[in-house]
């Protein structure tokens, strides 16, 4: 309840129906984009969690994974948690300053957008300048997904 990671636009895109799924989120489709319409942000909790879908059931992060196995505390847990928010928080602010604030979008489709805009020769030397530098906090954020998060088979 204290992260969303997985929910929120920061980990994923979209989340997919799988063969079989009865979720009421894919009512509109086969494929819902994050940040999920079922995230509930102010208390970080599934407004449909016991019809959540498959792939949602089936996602343990690296985290929760150490905390279950014993490997790590859930307070060390959390305070990874906590880097990522921080990391993800800064992209986000990064991409609001360049105009690119819709929070409707996941934050890897918010990114690309910008890089569009870019190389499309749309953006001023300074915008420019601090687009540098939010590739460089884009690349650690995503090392620090990739390495404490994502699962191998998740
Ligand atoms: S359905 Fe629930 S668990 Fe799945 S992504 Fe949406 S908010 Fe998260």
């Amino acid at each position: 309840m204290q992260c969303g990671l997985c929910c929120n636009g920061a980990l994923f895109a979209d989340v997919r129906r799988e063969n079989g799924d009865k979720s009421p989120l894919f009512s509109a489709g086969p494929r819902v984009a994050q940040p999920c319409p079922a995230f509930l942000a102010d208390s970080g909790a599934c407004a449909i969690y016991d019809d959540r879908p498959s792939r949602c059931r089936k996602f343990e992060c690296k985290q929760l994974r150490a905390v279950q196995n014993g490997a790590k505390t859930a307070e060390a847990a959390l305070r990874t948690v906590r880097e990522a928010q921080r990391l993800t928080g800064v992209v986000e602010n990064g991409l609001s300053r360049l105009g690119f604030a819709d929070a409707h979008l996941p934050l890897s489709r918010r990114f690309e957008a910008c890089q569009r805009a870019a190389k499309g020769g749309r953006m001023s030397r300074n915008d420019l300048d601090a687009l540098a530098d939010l590739q460089l906090t884009v690349h650690r954020l995503n090392l620090f997904l990739a390495k404490e998060f994502y699962a191998p088979d998740g």
